[in-house]
This record gives C-alpha cells, structure tokens and sequence, in this order.
C-alpha cells in the first residue's frame, strides 16, 4: 500500500525519540509548531488525514496509562496508521518473555513506529537498538518521558506566548518523576527559570547540577512563579518511608488557595496525571479554571504525539 508523501517537508535529525536530553532548541520549536498546527485539525469535525496510511504503530505499555496510550492511539488512527496496542497483560510477557524477545519478535512484524512504556529507566534505549523501526518513550522508569516535557510547553507556549524568560515551579516528588527530568531538560534548553520545591528526601542528590534552583518550602519557592507543575506522589517506585503522613506532606507540599496566593496573580497550574486530590493538590484549586490548565494539557498531548509521529515518519514517507 502506498504511504501518502511527504515532499519537501523539513526533516527531523532523529531515528528515534527517547529523551529530551540531546534535543536542540531548534528541534523542540520544529514539534511545537507542528503540534499547533494539529491543535487546529483536532479541532475540526473531521479529524483524519492519510499521512500515515499504510503505517503500522504497536503500543508496548509495561506499566498502566490513561492519557499516554489513549492520546498515542487517538494521535496514530487520525494520522491514518494501523495502531495496535497490546497489552502485557494477556501476551507472552506474562509467560516471562524478556524484554528484547518481544521486541525481536514484533520486530519481525514490521512495524513502522513503536511506542513503549516500561518501568525500568533505559529500557526503551535498549529496545530501540534491537528494532529497525522508530522507537518513541512513553514514559521508562524514573528517567524521562518526552512527549509529557513536550505538551507541557505547548500548553505554557500557548498561554503565555513564550518560554524563555518564564519561572516554573516543579513541586513534590521530583526523586521518581521522569515528567520533571524531561521538563528540566527541556524548560533549560528554551531558556525557562526552573525552580524544584520538595521534601529533602524527594529531590535527587545534587539535583542543583541539573540547572535547577531548589526550594524546601513551598511558599518561598513558589513567590514570582509563572507556572506550577505539581507532581503525583509515585508510591510505587517508592521503598520506604519518604514522608510521614499523607496529611502532613499535603499541608506542607500540596497546593491549595493559600499557597498558591504566593505565586503570580496569573500563575498556571499544570498537572501530568493521574491527580491525587488532596495530596498533591487540592480538589477546588484543580478544577479553578482561572488558573488549572490540566485539561489543555491533555488536549495538547494528542497533537504533540501527532507531531512527533509525522516527524519521526518523514524520512521513510520522503524514500517510499
Ligand atoms: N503519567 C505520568 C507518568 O507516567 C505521571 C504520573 O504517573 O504521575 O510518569
């Protein structure tokens, strides 16, 4: 079947997508103004185009999602590729295949792009190395998730015209988060102020070193910020006791009306989800839509993950 051409379309410089670490400013702006362009098409009643058509894309998530699989599934079908999601579940992983046995074995399927989520950082990196297709991160263990780095700043490029010269605030469990390692790679290549405000026992050692300003208290870190990112408490990458109660973390650490008083009168907040209501932030203030823009971000998602299906297709659409 013939793929709808690409012609003369600039091209994206990587086989792969399996980190912000190692994107240029230059290549960060490429997928944002793509994924502007498909904010506009999902907004249309008709949502479809054949840019993908004849393209096959397998969904490999080894840990749960909600809005990463439905927005790389939604984000494949309405560029016109075959997607298949398989779940881990009911496959042969559950009969201990290894990870580099799945990904032979659906490589001999000949898939076009691959999505993977896995609970171990580098695992996706390993698997790309053992596939001929494009490999794009879903999220691998603690160490990044690209596409979430990448819809965060299109919702904040939207709301606030720009990147550079904005303060953000990454709140909360930074320790597991690969949603705050890709933000802070990304907001320090565009030239974004980032601040981490979290409990010592939740902020990786010399995070400093990241280009980060660190914060232990909330409503000092929070005073002049632009943008709020607060995190969800990864229980289940935690062993041990990080904090003492539930109810105290929130009234340090979890952001309600009064703390976010400190930030600017027109701070965002932004939420990667799944949301803890009253942990990491309060019920009332994640649906105040004068300042949650959580639900954008989701929008936002879907057309980024267009975007960076379309660029990391191009140069098989140029050749076919
Ligand atoms: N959904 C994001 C992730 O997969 C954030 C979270 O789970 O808290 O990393």
């Amino acid at each position: 079947m013939s793929s709808a051409k690409a012609t003369s379309l600039p091209a994206f410089n990587h086989k792969h997508l399996l980190g912000i670490e190692g994107l240029t400013e230059a290549e960060i702006t490429q997928i944002l103004d793509l994924a502007d362009q498909y904010v506009d098409q999902n907004r249309q009643t008709d949502k479809k185009k054949n840019l993908l058509n004849g393209l096959t894309q397998i969904n490999l998530f080894y840990e749960n999602s909600t809005r990463t699989l439905m927005s790389f599934e939604l984000a494949g079908k309405r560029l016109g590729a075959d997607v298949i999601n398989m779940s881990t579940s009911s496959s042969s992983i559950k009969k201990g295949e290894t990870l580099l046995d799945t990904a032979s074995t659906l490589n001999a399927m000949h898939p076009d792009l691959l999505v993977v989520r896995h609970g171990s950082s580098g695992a996706v990196k390993l698997l790309s190395r053992k596939v001929d297709c494009a490999v794009l991160n879903a999220g691998d263990g603690k160490h990044e998730h690209p596409t979430q780095a990448l819809l965060d700043a299109l919702t904040i490029r939207r709301r606030k015209g720009r990147l550079a010269r904005l303060t953000v605030a990454i709140c909360g469990d930074v320790l597991h988060s690969r949603v705050a390692r890709s933000n802070i790679h990304l907001l320090n290549i565009m030239g974004t102020r980032v601040r981490v405000i979290g409990p010592p026992t939740l902020l990786p050692a010399g995070v400093e070193k990241m280009g980060v300003e660190v914060y232990h208290d909330m409503i000092q870190g929070l005073k002049g910020c632009d943008i709020i990112m607060m995190l969800r408490l990864q229980t289940e990458r935690m062993h041990g006791a990080y904090f003492p109660t539930i109810s105290e973390y929130f009234s340090l650490y979890g952001l309600d009306a009064e703390k976010l008083s400190h930030a600017k009168e027109d701070a965002l907040i932004l939420h990667p989800g799944p949301m803890n209501r009253g942990v990491e932030i309060d019920a009332a203030v994640a649906d105040d839509l004068a300042h949650s823009a959580i639900q954008e971000q989701v929008e936002m998602g879907v057309a980024v993950r267009m975007a960076c299906l379309d660029l990391l297709t191009r140069s098989k659409r140029e050749t076919s």
